[in-house]
């Protein structure tokens, strides 16, 4: 089978491999469609020692069921879960296999076949193509999560720091929410023009602009009741804080790196909110059908797995000309 490798710096090269064998409880993915992450960024970088094949948001169709695997029937169509967690921990017995001390990430989409454990494969919706269907893992279950974590009330003023796919999705779920005024934030200008077709609102260009103060002026004072957000850099984090009033609540997607100066008196509520729960799935895929339209123009790119290089190229060094970058072995 072909599959891709990571071998330098803004380097994959596409090699000829052994299709890989399910062991027992594991499934056979005929691998069709797997998009490109935000969290791709070992891309630029030199590979690290025994690096080998990467993608996490896969879709297919079973292939072969290794010994004792039985959810799925040969051709069914699967989207693939990227954590694996042991199944026996507190944490997995309780349904948060993203907090399983030994989880793994399954990293292997990039390629024509993939083994995954069957636990982590939920069934394809028909309604949606291979290419869309790649968008049911990460890139809905992330803000929909989000969403379950701080959910938005009617009427509020919302913020989403960073317009990049999952802010951009993160904003039209919002939206169908009720919420009345979206400020989506971020520093290329055609990312806020595509989210302003979203029905974003207001637009901020922190390179341009103080984010807060124009937060301030867009809510006559009062700043926002809540921030989402989706930038992992310290500067951002701090003005995320600063952009929601007091009692407001701030929910972040990066986790929270770096020194912070935010005294007692912010008396704001900080929620932290990671990947998505398997449990979720079901409810996701019902939200994303009556999303279908706003969900297939957020894919702005297809590319077979021979221009994986493109894909890339497309999705980091041109982000004022690509949303969601999908690559179809
Ligand atoms: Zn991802
Ligand atoms: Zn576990």
């Amino acid at each position: 089978m072909k599959a891709a490798f990571h071998t330098g710096a803004k380097e994959i090269t596409v090699r000829d491999v052994e299709i890989p064998k399910p062991g027992p409880g594991e499934v056979l993915v005929k691998i069709s469609a797997c998009a490109i992450c935000g969290s791709d960024t070992w891309w630029p970088k030199d590979p690290g020692a025994g690096e080998g094949i990467h993608g996490h948001e896969s879709v297919g169709l079973v292939a072969e069921n290794g010994p004792g695997a039985s959810r799925f029937k040969k051709g069914e169509r699967v989207v693939c879960y990227a954590i694996q967690g042991c199944g026996a921990c507190p944490a997995c017995k309780a349904g948060y296999v993203t907090a399983c001390p030994t989880k793994r990430f399954i990293e292997n989409g990039f390629a024509e076949y993939a083994v995954y454990r069957e636990d982590m494969l939920f069934p394809a919706p028909k309604e949606f193509d291979d290419v869309t269907a790649t968008l049911l893992s990460d890139a809905i279950g992330v803000p929909l999560r989000a969403l379950r974590r701080l959910p938005p009330s009617k009427g509020d003023t919302v913020v989403v720091w960073g317009m990049g796919p999952l802010g951009l999705l993160q904003s039209i779920f919002l939206k169908s929410r009720g919420v009345k005024t979206l400020i989506g934030v971020d520093r290329v200008d055609e990312r806020l023009a595509v989210a302003r077709e979203f029905g974003v609102g207001v637009t901020i260009n922190p390179s341009k602009e103080n984010a807060v103060e124009a937060i301030a002026r867009a809510t006559g004072g009062k700043l926002a009741d809540k921030a989402y957000n989706y930038v992992r850099v310290p500067a951002v984090t701090h003005d995320a804080f600063n952009g929601v009033k007091l009692g407001g609540s701030i929910c972040t997607l990066t986790g929270l790196d770096g020194q912070y100066q935010l005294g007692e008196w912010v008396e704001r509520t900080l929620v932290w909110s990671f990947y998505f729960l398997p449990s979720e799935y079901k409810e996701n895929v019902a939200i994303a059908k009556r999303h279908h339209a706003e969900l297939k123009r957020t894919v702005s790119g297809v590319f077979p797995l021979a221009r994986i290089n493109e894909a890339f190229a497309s999705r980091f060094d041109a982000q004022d000309k690509s949303i969601k970058i999908v690559v179809t072995p």
